[in-house]
């Protein structure tokens, strides 16, 4: 964790989102109330940004972020919006219902979002002064629920206070949560939808409208659990951990100022050797080597520390064996 910041809290009025928008603008975090919690908001399109928002929730992994958008017109860059997607969004939104699509290969959304995956999850929240900052600030916008890592869910400005003051630029406060609950989460990723996660919208409620069932996560659909995601982002290539040396047909992912020497290809994380930069180039940099078609990447080790701690959970899952 870097040094503490100033937290500033605001009533929610025209003022502060303008203010909120120039923060996020920056790369800046904002909490900010929707209908269902707290959020913790960044620009989805920064890599950095996004990267410090595992970092102020001290997350010791990357689990996918919800993007938060002001209508359903705004997200149509980012992903394929099927005709199911439709019928969800024409019934739910604005509302407490989170769509995971196929994502888009020319969404503008940091790869973070999607921890690695192809997908993202996205969802039109209700309150109008949310959609007016998404919609002036015209990004997308990750935010997960605004506590630390393993506390509830914060329904109230002081509960987002408590969790976070240092960790973000600002908070703007505006009352309670109405619904108090995370939104139910579904999957339009295959064949048949997926629950991912309850919520206020009901599993029946969802299957009545798309005329199909809705079939309940199970050991092999449970997304949210973490083996689940180790399956799902599976480079091609072989990852060797902690590496000490490496060959001349490997590729390199190196870290910090003295890398390697003698790789086919080389991508540093971080020539600094900053870990809020090496989380942000991650998942794009493990894509880009993949890609070179080269059968192992050799992985510099990354202090166990901090966003280090996220960072190795994922290469480990990235390096277990399939
Ligand atoms: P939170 O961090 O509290 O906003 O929770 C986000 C929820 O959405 C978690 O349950 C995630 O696992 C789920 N989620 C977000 N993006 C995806 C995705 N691309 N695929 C599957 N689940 C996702
Ligand atoms: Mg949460």
């Amino acid at each position: 964790m870097k040094d503490l910041i100033q937290t500033r809290v605001l009533q929610l009025d025209r003022e502060a989102i303008d203010e909120a928008v120039a923060i996020l603008r920056n790369g800046g975090l904002v909490a900010f109330p929707t209908e269902t919690v707290y959020g913790l908001g960044a620009d989805a399109t920064n890599d950095s940004a996004v990267a410090r928002i595992f970092s102020a929730k001290g997350r010791p992994s990357f689990n996918p972020l919800i993007c938060h958008y002001p209508d359903t017109e705004a997200l149509l860059p980012d992903v394929y919006f099927d005709a199911r997607a439709q019928v969800l969004a024409k019934a739910f939104w604005p509302g407490a219902l989170t769509l995971v699509l196929p994502r888009r290969p020319e969404s503008r959304v940091s790869l973070l979002c999607s921890a690695g995956l192809s997908s993202l999850a996205v969802r039109v929240p209700a309150p109008q002064p949310a959609r007016d900052l998404l919609a002036r600030l015209a990004r997308p916008v990750a935010a997960p629920s605004a506590n630390r890592s393993g506390k509830v869910s914060p329904t109230r400005a002081e509960h987002v206070v408590e969790e976070l003051e240092g960790r973000v630029e600002l908070i703007l406060d505006g009352g309670p949560c109405p619904v108090g609950v995370e939104s139910t989460v579904i999957s339009l990723l295959g064949e048949q939808p997926v629950l991912l996660r309850p919520g206020g919208i009901s599993g029946e409620q969802l299957a009545e409208l798309l005329g199909e069932e809705v079939l309940q996560p199970d050991a092999s659909t449970a997304i949210t659990s973490p083996g689940m995601l180790s399956s799902h982002y599976a480079p091609n290539s072989r990852l060797r951990l902690n590496a000490t040396h490496v060959s001349p047909e490997e590729a390199l992912l190196a870290f910090g100022p003295k890398p390697l020497i003698g790789a086919k290809r080389e991508i540093n994380l971080s020539p600094e050797g900053d870990l809020q930069e090496a989380a942000a180039r991650l998942f794009a940099a493990l894509r880009e080597l993949d890609a070179a078609g080269i059968t192992t990447i050799a992985v510099m080790p990354i202090p166990d520390q901090g966003l280090g701690r996220a960072i190795n959970d994922r290469l480990q899952r990235a390096a277990a064996p399939r």
